[in-house]
Order: structure tokens, then sequence, then C-alpha cells
């Protein structure tokens, strides 16, 4: 049995660290949050589920498409597909609001399995949702019906397997369903990694990844997941798209990339070819504190310009610094001496030797006070904790979300600035910590993550948020910066991507939908406003 997640939060019942003390007088101080559980999840049997389609027809064309164990519509799976895990998602099921489960969960076996699915969906008229590890923070799997009578998910789950290693070329063909966590275990024993590490590589999918084109903590020197992926397979309505995937090739364009980032919209991201790379030999991570995170942003286009960025680098700004210290317990009297001081986090993966040339080419363009290797190893062994974090901030009242933009280096500051105000303005009402970090470099630009800590509106918690998620994109696209780095367009992105990819390319987009996926079926409501 695959493992699952709970529905209203991040990973198994149990796992992952609890609130600590100083979290909660972060919340009583900053926020003015009792700290108290205030506002825990409903019991699975008190959720409301939107009837389920009755689909006799359906589900028996499913059922001869994977097997009538493979198919199933109780409530108990249904839950477990019925959204992903944004503030909004865990908002509405913490309360017991299940009004977008899909009717029908599928699994298939195989590519050829898909292709069946699909015919059946097509035939019936029925929505297909693709669902990974469910892990979308953009509404990406939320079960829209789009006009149709009934909605399937297409779970991945059972195409979790590693099909193939080519250790010559460093090259592994995979399921699409497989998880990260198994990916990289069954590739340790080739002595082999992926590398690709987002926050939430507990349970994302490798098809999941490469239809949102994923970002990790490592991107930055091993390449975001888009660089990983060397060929897909991608069984759509209209037939497969398995372009040859050779390396270097110039064959016109390149429809693996177009498959890249397509959300589910055009088909079902079957199997992937990868690039992966050797077990690291060694790890170093460090820490600075830098004068200021203008100076920080300065040091790092030199290290991204000058080609010694590290494997991981990420500046946090003053706010962020300041929560970070105080949710590691620093005593008040230190973190009152932090003054504009940043927190500047760097890491190199590999082999020992290149990696001491490699840090000492860095380390020579950071200007500030060296923290040190503990620093640095604290974050890693902890790098996975704030998802876990966030249900008992939920619990708490808080409202906790993230939201991301990149840009050029000469508009990052004041993007940086305009999101902020943005999301203060927005949230006045009930004035909201806002910190944020660099979390990729390149050589003519970064991203930026935004975390936002609120008390949450007790009335409307679902509208205080929608209201400055709303003045943060209008802030993203009136800077120039793009809607999204990495958590992808899906629903809630749709409404600013003509702003960014033009009319033309809207129409260019819609047109390949149409040929892939004539009937519609797939996924609608993502992606394409
Ligand atoms: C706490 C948290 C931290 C996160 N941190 C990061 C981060 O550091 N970096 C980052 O990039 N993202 C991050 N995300 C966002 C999310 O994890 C990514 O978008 C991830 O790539 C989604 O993978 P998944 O397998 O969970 O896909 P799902 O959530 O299941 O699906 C995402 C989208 O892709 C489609 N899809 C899924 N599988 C397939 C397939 N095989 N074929 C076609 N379409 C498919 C779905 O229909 C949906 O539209 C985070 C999310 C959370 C909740």
């Amino acid at each position: 049995m695959r493992r699952e997640q709970v529905y209203w939060g991040w990973g198994e019942p149990g796992a992952g660290p609890v609130m600590g003390e100083s979290a909660a007088a972060l919340l009583r101080d900053a926020l003015g949050v009792p700290g108290e559980v205030v506002s825990p999840p409903v019991a699975a049997d008190a959720v409301r589920l939107r009837p389920a389609a009755d689909a006799p027809a359906l589900r028996a064309a499913l059922a001869a498409a994977v097997g009538e164990a493979h198919v199933r519509s109780d409530d108990a799976i249904r839950l477990l597909r019925a959204a992903g895990k944004s503030y909004l998602d865990l908002l509405a099921l913490r309360a017991g609001d299940a009004g977008e489960a899909p009717d029908l969960v599928a699994a298939p076996g195989s590519a050829e399995e898909v292709a069946s699915v699909l015919r059946a969906c097509a035939e019936a008229g029925a929505a297909v949702v693709p669902f990974g590890g469910g892990t979308s923070v953009v509404g990406g799997v939320a079960g829209e019906r789009g006009g149709f009578d009934a909605v399937v998910c297409l779970d991945l789950a059972r195409m979790d397997r590693v099909l193939g290693v080519d250790v010559l070329s460093r090259r592994a063909v995979v399921g699409g369903g497989i998880r990260l966590p198994e990916l990289d275990h069954a590739l340790g024993a080739h002595g082999l990694r992926l590398g690709h590490h987002p926050q939430s590589y507990e349970w994302v999918t490798a098809g999941g990844c490469a239809a949102t084109r994923s970002a990790g903590q490592a991107s930055t020197g091993f390449g975001r997941f888009d660089d990983l992926v060397a060929a897909v397979r991608c069984v759509t309505p209209a037939g497969e798209l398995a372009p040859l995937g050779a390396p270097g090739s110039a064959a016109g364009p390149d429809l693996t990339r177009l498959v890249l980032g397509s959300e589910g919209t055009l088909g079902v991201i079957a199997e992937l070819t990868l690039q992966v790379r050797p077990v690291a030999e060694a790890t170093r991570y460090e820490a600075w504190a830098v004068p200021s995170f203008a100076e920080g942003c300065e040091m790092l286009r030199a290290l991204a310009q000058d080609e010694v960025a590290p494997d991981v680098a990420r500046l946090s700004d003053g706010p962020e610094t300041g929560l970070t210290l105080a949710l590691g317990g620093l005593p008040q009297v230190l973190r009152d001496r932090q003054g504009d001081r940043c927190l500047l986090i760097a890491g190199w993966e590999g082999d020992a030797d290149a990696i001491g040339a490699r840090r000492s080419a860095a380390a020579r363009r950071v200007r500030g006070l060296r923290l040190g290797r503990s620093f640095g190893e604290g974050w890693i062994s902890h790098r996975y904790d704030g998802p876990h974090l966030r249900d008992d901030l939920m619990d708490r009242g808080v409202l906790v979300e993230t939201l991301e933009t990149a840009t050029t280096w000469n508009r990052l500051e004041a993007t940086h600035a305009a999101v902020g105000a943005a999301l203060a303005g927005a949230l006045a009402a009930t004035p909201p910590v806002v910190g944020c970090h660099v979390s990729h470099i390149y050589p003519d630009g970064a991203s930026l993550y935004f975390t936002v800590l609120a008390a949450a509106d007790r009335d409307d918690p679902a509208g205080q948020w929608l209201r400055a998620k709303r003045a943060a994109g209008d802030a993203i696209a009136a800077a120039g910066a793009t809607i999204t780095h990495h958590h992808a367009v899906g629903r809630d992105h749709a409404p600013w991507l003509e702003a960014e990819a033009g009319a033309t390319g809207l129409a260019a987009l819609r047109a390949v939908k149409a040929e892939l996926d004539p009937a519609g079926i797939m996924n609608p409501g993502k992606l394409l406003p």
C-alpha cells in the first residue's frame, strides 16, 4: 500500500516536528495570536463531499481499462484526492469542505492503461485530473468538472517504478508516479541520485515535478527539474507525444519542453528519462550574516555572474532573518543586535576536492560575519520542517502561506519592495510578518520567495488571503516579474498568464491543446485562463 498524507495537512499522522515554545512566543508577540489550538481540523466523517456523479458506464469502462481493483469511488479516496496543499486547500478541508472531490479515482499501471483511461473518459465525456503527489499549491489538482458530467482523478500511484538505468550515460527511465525519495533510494543502488530537493521532496512525484517545472533547493547548482529531463512519454487523448530525446538534438522545436509545465492540460507524463548524477562524496553547508539584503543580493549576483555560485544559495531579508532567529530560540538580546544583517546560507555538494576549491572561490566574494558550518548544517537538517509546522500554525488560527516570483537583477529590489508592500497593505487589518528570501540565482536574475504570517480572519479567512494574493499577483505583474518561478500556474495564477505569455502566446497554447486534447477533457480550468 502506498503511504498517504493526512487530508487536512502535511505528512502522515504524527510525523514531523511540532511547534516549540519559541514559535508560540513569536505568535503572541508578533501576531497577537494567543498560541493555543483554536481551529483544529474536523474529523474525516464530518467532511462534506460533493455527491458523486452517477456514471455506471464510465466506471465499467475504467474498470475494463485498469482492472476493477484500481477504480474507486469511496469517500475515503475521494477525500484524499480532493485538493492540493495550498493554504486555501487546507482551510477548506480543515473546515469540512471537500466540494471538489473527484467522482472516480482510476489508477493505471502503464502508459497503455493511461491511454485506455483517456479513451474511456473522452467517450463518456468526463474530465481527467492527473494526480501525482498532490502537493500542488496553485489549485492544480482541484477536481473541476469543467462543464462535463463527471471528473476522474487519474492517480499515478501505480506508475512508481524505475524502469531502467543507463549508468554509462547517467540516465534513468522512471514511471511518472514515482516519488522522489523512492527514486533516489533506487538510484542509490547504482551510486547515483537525482539531486532534486523541493521543500515538498518527501511526497512529490517525478511526473508532477516535470508537469510543474519544479525547482529544488539545489537547483542553482544542479539545474531546475526542466534541466534534468532528457525525454518524456506523454500520453494525450490524441496519441503519444514521445520525442526521441537525444542529447543536444537540433531537430526542430523541442517537443519535450512543450510537455514540461503543461500541468496535466495536454496529457499524462507516463514515463520520463532523467539525467542523474553520482551520489555526493561530500557536502558542505555554512552561513554568513551579511550587512544588508541589498548588499547580499549584490554578492549573489557576483557569485552567479563570475560562475562561482554554490549549489544552494539562499539569502533571507531582514524580517525573515528575524523570524528564523526567533524560531531558532535565539535570546532577544542577540536578536536585538541583528540590525540590518541578513542570513545567507550557502551549500556545496559533490567531489570533496572540488567543493574545497569552489567554496574558497565563493567565500572570497562574501563580505559578512561568518556564522560557520553548524548554522548551515542546521538549515539542512530542518529543511523539510516548514510544512509540518504550518499545520500547527493553522491549528492556532494563523494565516500562513508562501508565494514566489523571479526577475532580473536590475528589478529585484523594486520587486521585493513592491510585493512586500502589497501584502502588508492588503493585510493591514491583521498586521502580518512578511519575510522573503532569494532562493535561486542565475547570471541574469534571481527568485524571491515570500512567507506571510498573520492572525487569520475568523469570519472570512479565505477572502482575507485571496485579497492579499491578488494584491501580490498584481504587484508582481506590474513589476514585470514572473507570476511563478516554480509553483506553476494551476488555477490560482491563470488570471496573470496572459500578461506574461501575451495574447499570441496564449492562442498558441490553446491551439496545441485543441490538437492534443480535442474534447478538452484534460485538467479543465488549469493553466489556461
Ligand atoms: C509545503 C510545500 C512546499 C513546496 N516546495 C516546493 C519547492 O521547493 N519547489 C517547487 O518547485 N515546488 C514546491 N511546491 C509545490 C509542489 O510540490 C510542486 O508543484 C510539485 O512539483 C508538484 O508535484 P506533485 O507530484 O505533488 O504533483 P501534483 O500536485 O499531483 O500535480 C501538480 C500538477 O501537475 C499535474 N500532474 C501531476 N502529475 C502529472 C503527470 N504525471 N502527468 C501530467 N500532469 C501531471 C497535475 O494535474 C497538477 O496540475 C511545494 C508545495 C508544498 C505543499
